[in-house]
């Protein structure tokens, strides 16, 4: 029989998650992170859900991703499910950036490698770790496809019209200056989800979709294809998110040079960790957002209605660049459990044809499911993303291609 399981890798700075899943009928095998690599409180938590065992914990230190990935390979021996076995059909690697050259999911060999590398100027904290990962996981099972799975792949289809900045073409072109988008594994995860939701084919619908997350993306996607997304050369523009700004003036940053005497770095890190709801009001948790609110905190107040104020901005912007929206889902941490940023981003938007059903809206549940009311022109949706399941799934289906 031809293996059928997939191990989905997302190697991070300091952190590498795992999955295990069986393809045949996507049931995931274990889960794990192990997190704080290169420190000495290194922590490895294991899930086997295969055998039914308890989870497990290691504490200690992991110096770097090869000793990670080796804890990672002997847990899951453990459970009798070790990298070396034959039914292993393949590694799947999340990648942050694949620029425009990698429009698909990518079998690796030393040349996509190099290419990877040749990326890290547009994606200095994402794919050098990518890299590490991939290639310490090519060194535990050389014979094994390990394929690359990039987060911009579904968004390069955008016209150039939506994926080029109006700066000097020259420029722009000597140093790859575009609009690349990110989250694009959960964008196409969601779109296709919401469209067999609505017992539609992919081709046939016109979605806008909201990733809100720690990071927050918004796309829209005409007949399946992504045309337009809230994320440029990296992941800062765009929608307010927990740390990060999202869109600002690009002189806000000349200003803070020449009058606030900062540098570029100190810039930086100001715009993407300190920035945001956490910049606002000092907390990036929605949850604890809220509980602010019903409080009368008015930081977190005003932190909440400028969040939502730009959600609504791109969803009226999406909604133009489609001309006909059949559905608008939400997903991710803040998208699938937020019933307040929904209502609060949908609210007025009556006259477009998208209303929320109070009711449906506050439901609990984990399944996709509309939270329009019957009689709406546009459906709206929560639809829970799966990016280990996407990268599974493009994963294995480039394998079995290769067979
Ligand atoms: P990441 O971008 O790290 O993958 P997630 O998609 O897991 O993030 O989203 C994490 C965020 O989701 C948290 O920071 C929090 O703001 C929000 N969140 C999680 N659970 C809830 C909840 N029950 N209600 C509101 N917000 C939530």
């Amino acid at each position: 029989m031809s293996p059928t399981r997939v191990l989905v890798l997302n190697s991070g700075s300091s952190s590498v998650k795992y999955q295990l899943l069986d393809m045949r009928d996507h049931s995931r095998l274990a889960v794990g992170l192990v997190e704080r690599i290169g420190e000495e409180t290194s922590r490895l938590r294991h899930r086997p859900l295969w055998a039914g065992g308890e989870d497990r914990e290691r504490e200690g230190a992991v110096a770097d991703h090869d000793a990670a990935l080796e804890a990672v390979a002997e847990e899951l021996a453990k459970d009798g499910l070790g990298i070396d076995s034959p039914e292993l059909a393949a590694i799947g690697h999340r990648v942050v950036h694949g620029g425009r050259r990698f429009t698909e999911p990518t079998v690796v060999d030393d040349a996509v490698l190099a290419e990877i590398e040749r990326l890290i100027p547009v994606a200095p904290l994402h794919n050098p770790a990518n890299l590490t990962g991939i290639r310490v996981a090519r060194g535990l099972r050389p014979d094994l496809p390990q394929v690359a799975v990039f987060d911009t792949s579904f968004h390069t289809t955008m016209p150039e019209s939506a994926a080029r900045y109006a700066i000097d073409t020259e420029t722009a072109d000597r140093h790859r200056v575009r609009r690349y988008g990110f989250h694009g594994t959960s964008h196409a995860y969601v779109s296709r989800a919401t469209a067999r939701l609505l017992g539609k084919e992919p081709e046939d619908v016109n979605v806008i979709v909201l990733h809100l997350g720690n990071g927050a993306s918004a796309s829209a996607v005409r007949g399946g294809r992504c045309v337009d997304t809230s994320m440029g050369l990296t992941p800062l523009e765009g929608l307010v998110m927990g740390t990060r700004s999202g869109d600002v003036d690009p002189a806000v940053i000349f200003h803070l040079m020449r009058v606030g005497g900062m540098s570029a770095d100190e810039i930086d890190e100001l715009l993407n960790k300190k920035s945001g709801l956490i910049g606002l009001c000092g907390d990036n948790d929605m949850r604890e957002i809220r509980r602010r609110v019903e409080a009368g905190d008015e930081r977190a107040r005003l932190a909440f209605d400028i969040y939502v104020h730009r959600l609504k901005k791109y969803i009226g912007a999406y909604y133009a660049v489609l001309g006909r929206v059949d559905a608008v889902a939400f997903t991710a941490g803040v998208g699938e459990n937020s019933a307040p940023v929904r209502e609060a981003a949908l609210a007025g938007l009556e006259s477009l044809g998208l209303e929320v059903d109070g009711g449906l809206n506050t439901a609990p549940g984990d399944a996709a499911r509309f939270i329009s009311p019957a009689h709406a022109r546009v459906a709206v949706a929560v639809v829970p993303t799966d990016e280990e399941l996407e990268i599974a799934t493009q994963t294995y289906e480039l394998v079995g291609k290769d067979v």
